[in-house]
């Protein structure tokens, strides 16, 4: 059934919030897919006031999406059980890690551990939580919560070093040597990690506690082991998992979301950047979008390499004082899933799929293809640093943020929720936007990259796939420092 067949329960309720008035039109929605199992509320919003910052759809050139938690939904749960089991099985029967805990159930009280943003102390065998000024708020050693007073000495002034890089540039720990001493764990695929991770810490202090802990080599591995795009066509375990059950691992999209999609296209220039490979994302897009998903993007770039696709280069020197990555990917053609020859941005066609590649050549590609010199690109993403935090730092592109624990953690004025809210939530970590404390609430650091270098924070695309491109949307503004891009509402959490 589609959101317009439906039949309309009224009801038309005024909420004064944040200084803006939203008249909610609640519809009774069964849909298909079981991304949401209960009522669903779709959101009328009057145009803000002229003082306020806003941005529309329509303003800009070229509307980019990344695939992966951001147009394609996953089941959540399954998708982070499947991973655990996998890197678990790999630590223990080829790491020879001892089984003791990591084999341990798999129970609501033990994923309550994870939460997406946590970041890892390989050394110490901590995992922090920091808050918007880069002060590590909460950490563990293995699964133990320190006590203030260990963190304090840990951490002099609740401060590292390392993660004093990462808060003035979270580019800087991506890779080198500052990649060996940390690792922030941002999306769904390496949550489980946090857990594994600090599990091995506690099995460890258990036999022999060490003085540096050496795991992380061992989960790299453990990770390239499972996610390598050569794993797809091998049959490796986490492929061969979705490839023979998708509807267990996938959600697909509705139409409402496709047809917006479309729209987009006829109005705009749309694309796709995706770290997945071709044969992945394939077979991933043509389950959730239908065999033709190509049709819905004039540009598919694939293995892209995320964040270094969107690094400056020598190719394109851009003064701003950063070190930048010698040199940039080249785009490569594709002929199948196979990649070939590299080829330059003057060969980029409208309709066609690349693998790999770097913005500077596909800006050049948008240039010609929409006859503007400086075409305005809007991005949606999941990843903070990825999707969000260098392509607006290094490339000033305007970011739609996509946020899941925004519905997880539930909205002001909402009743939607997530179905996957019990393994995103966690009660050990707190909300992911922000921080509790006994005079109040503060910004998690999470949430104050979400304000900086986001436009609009949304919980799924499909929210703002109701919405008229030309229809102003409010959106944060540094400037002001307001909390307005929430869309279509602000998290629980800071409504306090
Ligand atoms: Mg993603």
């Amino acid at each position: 059934m589609s959101m317009r067949q439906l039949s309309l329960i009224f009801q038309t309720f005024n909420v004064l919030d944040n200084h803006l008035k939203v008249v909610f039109f609640s519809y009774k929605v069964i849909f298909k897919t079981n991304k949401f199992d209960c009522q669903k509320r779709l959101f009328c919003v009057f145009p803000p006031p002229r003082n306020m910052s806003t941005i529309r759809l329509c303003d800009y050139d070229c509307v980019g999406f990344d695939l992966d938690n951001t147009l394609l939904q996953y089941n959540i749960t399954n998708l982070i059980t499947l991973e655990y089991q996998l890197l678990v099985d790999f630590l223990v029967d080829m790491k020879k890690y001892s089984p003791k805990y990591l084999k341990e159930p798999f129970t609501e009280k033990v994923m309550d551990f994870m939460q997406k943003g946590l970041i890892l102390d390989f050394d110490r065998g901590n995992i922090l939580k920091l808050d918007a000024s880069g002060r590590i708020w909460r950490a563990s050693h293995g699964t133990k919560l320190l006590t203030l007073e260990e963190l304090e000495s840990t951490y002099p002034g609740l401060r590292w070093d390392v993660t004093d890089k990462f808060f003035q540039d979270m580019f800087s720990t991506w890779n080198g040597e500052l990649s060996l001493k940390i690792r922030a764990l941002l999306d769904y695929f390496d949550m489980p990690v946090s857990l594994i991770f600090a599990k091995i810490v506690d099995t460890l202090d258990e036999e022999q506690k060490p003085s540096v802990y050496n795991i992380w080599p061992d989960i790299m591995e453990g990770l390239t082991h499972i996610f390598s795009r050569e794993q797809f066509q091998n049959n490796g375990d986490f492929f061969s998992a979705l490839k023979s059950n998708p509807e267990k691992y996938l959600h697909l999209c509705s139409s409402d979301t496709i047809s917006w999609i479309r729209e987009l296209k006829k109005k705009r220039k749309n694309f796709l950047i995706t770290g997945s490979n071709a044969d992945f994302i394939d077979f991933t897009a043509g389950y959730a979008f239908g065999k033709d998903w190509r049709s819905l993007f004039d540009i598919v770039v694939c293995y892209a390499k995320k964040p270094g696709f969107f690094v400056p280069t020598g190719r394109d020197f851009v003064p701003t004082g950063r070190d930048f990555l010698p040199t940039g990917r080249d785009f490569l053609r594709l002929e199948g899933y196979e990649e070939k020859c590299t080829i330059e941005a003057k060969e980029l066609k409208e309709g066609g799929i690349y693998s790999q590649g770097n913005w500077k050549e596909l800006t050049d590609f948008f240039t010609r293809i929409t006859g503007k010199n400086n075409p305005k690109c809007l991005y949606l993403g999941d990843n903070l640093i990825q999707d969000v935090y260098v392509p607006n730092a290094f490339r000033d592109c305007d970011i739609i943020v996509v946020v899941d624990e925004q519905l997880a953690e539930k909205m002001v004025h909402h009743e939607l929720s997530h179905s996957d809210e019990i393994i995103i939530n966690s009660k050990f970590w707190g909300s992911y936007f922000s921080l509790e404390e006994p005079e109040g609430y503060r910004d998690s650091y999470w949430n104050h990259i979400i304000r900086n270098h986001s436009k609009v924070c949304i919980p799924k695309v499909e929210v703002i796939a109701t919405i008229p491109l030309d229809q102003p949307i409010e959106c944060f503004d540094k400037e002001t420092k307001n909390a307005n891009g929430y869309f279509p509402a602000k998290p629980l959490s800071l409504h306090v």
